[in-house]
């Protein structure tokens, strides 16, 4: 039978619960259990695709086309584990499956309420998962702060699942702040107090307490949090501030986080084989060497806009036995080639990411211009690939005013235009290509040589594609189409192989990078930086 954990956050936002919740999936894969984490976010968009990088970092996007909250690449990555659209839950997609089913009739004569219909709803989300994933855990994270209104279904659907399965099958991690105030020289302990208080309050006890802080807590205070917030004291457990996110799971490991609730939920276990995680831990707290990647985006001011990119960096700088620094080059900053040449002249590698819309594109191909003419290591995504062509189409084939019809629609080369299944797509939401879809790499390609295989299957999310009208033109010009869908009809990765490293790709390899097996792309990107250092 599958066992819950349930986890909240308290006092603020911005806790890293999602790290917490990935970091206790790692150590009960590590041992052995299987693991599954979802995500339930209380906002009233059915999905996060619509919404802005800056209001919600990246979208994170799984192997059956969902689009997803960014919590759920740390899942992955940390139990090594694919997840899908029933993995993220938001309180948009259960408010419209309710009234689907109001309208249907299937509620005829009666009143559709928060309690039962709505919590209904998202208990049925539980069990769905579980159906599909049977696994032994099953580890559920609720977005947002207690005490915000808007979670509140959400609350009160865990405090009746919990009732529901009974003792001993499902517990609660309700993660907080202890701010420390320099004047008294104090970490305080009663922001998380109150927070379990109004927890309580909405009928939930939780059974463990995880601590953010920035300094130890002294075992005074976490007795005063055991004694206030009725837990056992092995059951307050402190969570520093840590130089490497892949660091947590060790760090709750030691204070023996997952026996408690191991304990807790009357399960036996193995003792945790860790070592492999313990090696990498070891190499990126001692990196031989450093390299710095540009990342050249428009969504710069906000690192989380390309949380999946960073991470996919450094994992292939742990097989490197290098440290990753970005730079952040704000694309709009490199419309004059001058000021994109000082801001590049330092840089090991770049990355062009992907994105939407027109602000910073003349910047990004600036930069593309630079890596391709100066032999930097360069990987495009998805944008990135498409601004590639443009920068060939205009700077090497010759036609010039070349574009994408996302930005030009009159534009006298639309080398990068619609796909045919998406000129008649009238609304935005969840429409894109999205998901994982085969693609065939060419033999002896750089992008064959670096995956080891020449059929792969990779993640996807646009709507635009290269334009096949130009495509012999500009592979006779010189740029390698290295990847197509099976059909042939959708380019999928291009190369110039004389480059150190110039590889781009219509998809998104940065979703399937894991800390210990770094992706192909990412990992010929650093490869061929650090030969520069
Ligand atoms: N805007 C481009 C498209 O829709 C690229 C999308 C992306 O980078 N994810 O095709």
């Amino acid at each position: 039978m599958t066992k819950y954990i349930f986890i909240t956050g308290g006092v603020v936002s911005s806790l890293g619960k999602g790290i917490i919740a990935a970091s206790l999936g790692k150590l009960l894969r590590a041992r052995g259990f299987s693991v599954i984490n979802q995500k339930f976010d209380p906002y009233i968009n059915v999905d996060p695709g619509t919404m802005s990088p800056f209001q919600h970092g990246e979208v994170f996007v799984t192997d059956d086309g969902a689009e997803t909250d960014l919590d759920l690449g740390h899942y992955e990555r940390f139990t090594d584990t694919n997840l899908g659209k029933l993995n993220n839950v938001t309180s948009g997609s259960v408010y419209q499956r309710v009234i689907d089913k109001e309208r249907r009739g299937d509620y005829l004569g009666g009143t559709v309420q928060v309690i039962p219909h709505i919590t209904n709803e998202i208990k049925a989300r539980i069990v769905g998962a579980t159906k599909q994933f049977k696994p032994d855990f099953q580890l559920i994270e609720i977005g947002g702060t207690i005490g915000d209104i808007e979670s509140l279904p959400f609350i009160e659907a865990i405090r009746q699942f919990k009732a529901e399965v009974g003792i001993g099958n499902a517990v609660s991690v309700h993660c907080t702040l202890l701010p420390y105030l320099p004047t008294s020289g104090e970490l305080k302990t009663k922001p998380s107090q109150h927070s379990v208080t109004v927890l309580r309050s909405y009928g939930i006890q939780p059974e463990i307490l995880v601590c953010r802080t920035t300094r130890a807590i002294p075992k005074t205070e976490k007795e005063k949090l055991a004694l206030f917030c009725s837990v056992p004291k092995d059951a307050v457990i402190e969570c520093r501030d840590m130089k490497s996110i892949y660091e947590v799971p060790l760090a709750l490991e030691e204070q023996g986080m997952a026996d408690v609730i191991l304990n807790m939920l009357r399960v036996d276990s193995e003792k945790p084989n860790l070592e492999a995680w313990e090696k990498l831990v070891d190499k990126i707290k001692n990196p031989a060497k450093a390299i710095r990647v540009a990342i050249a985006g428009k969504y710069t001011k906000l690192s989380d806009a390309y949380i999946s990119v960073v991470e996919s960096l450094k994992h292939a700088g742990y097989a490197n036995d290098a440290a990753i620094e970005i730079k952040w080059i704000n694309s709009e900053e490199c419309v004059d080639p001058n000021r994109c040449a000082e801001l590049m002249k330092d840089v090991h590698a770049v990355v062009v990411p992907g994105g939407f819309g027109i602000r910073g594109i003349e910047g990004k191909l600036n930069v593309i211009r630079y890596s391709r003419e100066r032999n930097v290591p360069f990987l495009g995504i998805c944008l990135g690939m498409q601004c590639a062509v443009i920068e060939y189409a205009r700077n090497v084939v010759g036609l010039k005013g070349a574009n994408s019809a996302e930005f030009d629609e009159n534009a006298p080369y639309p080398v990068i235009d619609l796909m045919l299944e998406q000129k008649n797509v009238q609304a935005y939401g969840g429409t894109m290509r999205l998901g994982a879809y085969d693609c065939i790499l060419k033999e002896g390609s750089v992008a064959a040589k670096a995956y080891g295989q020449e059929k792969i299957s990779e993640r996807h999310r646009h709507r635009y594609e290269v334009n096949n009208e130009y495509l012999k033109q500009i592979a006779d010009a010189g740029l390698v189409f290295s990847g197509m869908s099976p059909d042939g009809m959708l380019a999928e990765v291009v190369e110039l192989p004389q480059n150190d490293w110039f590889v781009a790709a219509q998809f998104h390899p940065e979703f399937k990078s894991r800390p210990d097996k770094p992706h192909p792309l990412f990992k010929g990107l650093i490869d061929a930086a650090v030969k520069r250092i």
